[in-house]
């Protein structure tokens, strides 16, 4: 029974606009009103964000690179990608998380010494089905975690319809660990485990891809004490 239908995308979008857009802008912030477990998952979030743009500039200039960010949150990819001269388009589910990155695009998207600006992101509040496309690079941090896997393979296959390129993924891995502590947190959920959380072994996410005919070119695990995420860069074959 864990199909329920269209209304996780509804809960999801919920949860994103309130009380998960709080908890979330926080943990993606710099702020010291985090605790423990939230410094530890910004940390590890931090670390995605990174080595995901280690690999595309793995490949050479971002310059004029056009890129979608689905289900950009707050803009910690967007952001960062703008600055390497990357076209981005930027989406997500949540007009909140949409309105704070583009609040924070301006604020850091600023003209250099030499009146050189760097072109602001494009942002849309769309959810990632509906769009459509065609961009050089897709990528996509920590969303799958929203989706059943029995949604997962049709996700996959639209973001990969709209890539000409490749396609950045990262997920949380279906590990015994993580699942126990999965399990932890459903056993005892608090107020901001609003949402359930679903976890995706690699395998499946490979599968999901050769089906559309793309393959796993790069991968990495990102591990700290709370957050844990695969990362992984996806080719046509
Ligand atoms: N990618 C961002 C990052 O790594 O900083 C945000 C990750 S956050 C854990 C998950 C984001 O996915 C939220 O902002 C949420 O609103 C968005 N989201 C969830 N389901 C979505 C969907 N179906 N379409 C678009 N965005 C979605």
């Amino acid at each position: 029974a864990e199909e329920v239908g269209g209304d996780d995308k509804e809960v999801v979008k919920d949860y994103f606009n309130n009380s998960g857009f709080q908890r979330w802008k926080k943990i993606y912030g710099d702020t010291d009103d985090v605790n423990r477990v939230q410094r530890d998952i910004r940390v590890g979030h931090a670390k995605t964000v990174e080595n995901a743009l280690k690999m595309l500039k793995d490949e050479g200039s971002l310059q004029g690179v056009t890129v979608c960010d689905a289900g950009c949150g707050t803009g910690s990819l967007s952001i960062p990608l703008a600055k390497e001269g990357a076209v981005v388009s930027a989406s997500d589910i949540s007009a909140a998380m949409v309105a704070e990155a583009e609040k924070q695009a301006k604020e850091q998207l600023v003209a250099s010494g030499d009146g050189s600006a760097p072109v602001m992101p494009k942002f849309v509040v769309k959810d990632l089905e509906s769009l459509d496309g065609k961009y050089d690079t897709v990528v996509c941090l920590d969303v799958l975690i929203h989706y059943p896997q029995s949604k997962a393979d049709g996700m996959i296959a639209h973001l990969a319809s709209l890539a000409k390129n490749r396609l950045i993924l990262s997920f949380a891995p279906k590990t015994f660990y993580y699942d126990f502590l999965k399990r932890i947190g459903e056993l005892f959920p608090g107020p901001s485990k609003a949402t359930r959380a679903y976890l995706h072994s690699e395998a499946d996410v490979e599968r999901a891809l050769r089906k559309v005919g793309w393959t796993i070119r790069k991968k990495g695990l990102i591990t700290t004490q709370f957050y844990f995420a695969n990362l992984i860069e996806a080719v046509p074959m």
